[in-house]
């Protein structure tokens, strides 16, 4: 086994509060004015206001970029970018879900790189830190407040781009479950399944190492317990909490580790029929787990009982043919509607664009991470399946 290496930010915070660390946090990474890079519900709710009056209480400057959107673009990074610039602001704060944190990691890294940011793509292609970061999530999903992954479309390609690279870590990660517990049910039901793919994948991928193990497991069984919990009773504090650590956890995992076939599979359906990223995996998961169990028995097993659809005295096979079963349970009781019902095109529509989807999910990398490695032809009929 080749060694493997593990990033984390080299602070995080977590707990109910944890956000309002962020000047004195600021301050110790020796920064003075802080660029927040948030979307327009953070505007609307008052919650970036509020960070910025608490950081000029402490005598740090903020301005505010507001302007990223849902699986952000590379113009979204340009504009935030050009904010940073222009208001001489020496450190990036990603306040929301993984949409802000992923610009604002973009913004930073651009700030000590030269564009374009499509010379990024891949893996560990960035040659120079960048500037300071500080990343408040708002979903209890991503996990990108830990991760030195991003997610950015290129608008010209119509493709999502990954970006993997230490300097992309945030150097600072701020988990305040008080913060996602304005999410709606439709929302933390994505999300959440988002945290869970997560686990599965860092646990089953064949970057799975000692370190990320442990992790995974933990996120998979807090994700069992609570997500249910979190999705029908949305003020259930200790259900958000638990959400909060699954989603870090499972951040921390798939980032030294790595996500596989479920994600390389949804990123094509964000960048073409801009489906949400959770649901877009969520849709997934069943059948890429029933596509993907020959390649890892043993590992889907431990999944299963985790998640409390096998039994103790189930042998291997039994168990993960629960888990797919189980899956598909919960997605239909966290009401994610089928594949069909996301994209919103007809299926022959659908069905012209599995090649491009096919070529993109295999040039993203994921998919060779998978315990079977799918052929393009492959993956053309595990979309046809989910359909
Ligand atoms: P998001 O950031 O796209 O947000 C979705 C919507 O939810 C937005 O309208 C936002 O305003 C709203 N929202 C966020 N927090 C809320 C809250 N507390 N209450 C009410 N509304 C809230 O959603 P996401 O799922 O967190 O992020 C998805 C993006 O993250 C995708 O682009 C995906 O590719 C990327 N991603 C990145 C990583 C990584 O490691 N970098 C990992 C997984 C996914």
């Amino acid at each position: 086994m080749t060694p493997a290496t593990f990033n984390v930010p080299s602070t995080v915070i977590i707990g109910g509060g944890a956000s309002w660390e962020l000047p004195a946090q600021i301050e110790r990474l020796g920064a003075r004015h802080a660029l927040i890079v948030t979307d327009p519900f953070f505007v609307q709710n008052g919650l970036a206001d509020q960070f910025i009056a608490w950081l000029g209480q402490h005598a740090i400057a903020a301005s505010l970029f507001c302007e990223v959107q849902p699986d952000p673009t590379d113009l979204n990074v340009r504009a935030g970018l050009r904010a940073y610039r222009e208001s001489n602001a020496d450190c990036v704060v990603g306040l929301g879900g993984g949409s802000a944190i992923d610009a604002a990691k973009a913004i930073a890294m651009l700030a000590a790189n030269p564009e374009p940011l499509r010379q990024y793509m891949g893996y560990h292609k960035v040659p120079r830190p960048g500037a300071p970061m500080v990343a408040i999530p708002t979903t209890a999903g991503t996990g990108s407040e830990v991760t030195r992954v991003a997610v950015i479309t290129d608008t010209e390609h119509h493709e999502k781009m990954m970006l993997l690279s230490a300097h992309l870590m945030p150097a600072v990660a701020l988990v305040d479950y008080e913060l996602s517990m304005s999410m709606p049910k439709s929302l933390t039901a994505h999300v959440g399944v988002d945290t869970l793919t997560h686990g599965i994948e860092a646990y089953v991928s064949r970057k799975a190492n000692g370190l990320t193990d442990p992790i995974a497991l933990s996120c998979v069984a807090l994700t069992a317990t609570h997500l249910l919990n979190a999705w029908r009773e949305p003020d259930n504090r200790k259900a958000r909490e638990a959400m909060a650590l699954a989603a870090c956890q499972g951040g921390m995992a798939f980032s030294n580790s790595s996500v596989c076939l479920v994600h390389g599979m949804s990123r094509p359906l964000g960048a073409l029929y801009h489906v949400p990223h959770g649901l877009s995996n969520a849709v997934l998961l069943p059948t890429v787990t029933r596509f993907s169990l020959p390649g890892t028995v043993e590992r889907y097993a431990t999944i299963s009982r985790i998640m409390g659809f096998a039994r103790a005295g189930d042998d291997n096979e039994t168990a993960v043919h629960k888990l797919a079963d189980g899956l598909e349970a919960l997605n239909e009781a966290l009401e994610i509607p089928p594949l069909r019902e996301c994209v919103r095109v007809g299926r022959a529509k659908f069905e012209r664009s599995l090649e491009k989807m096919a070529a993109d999910a295999l040039a993203s990398g994921s998919p060779q991470n998978n315990p079977v490695v799918p052929t393009a032809e492959q993956i053309i009929e595990l979309y046809k399946q989910a359909w």
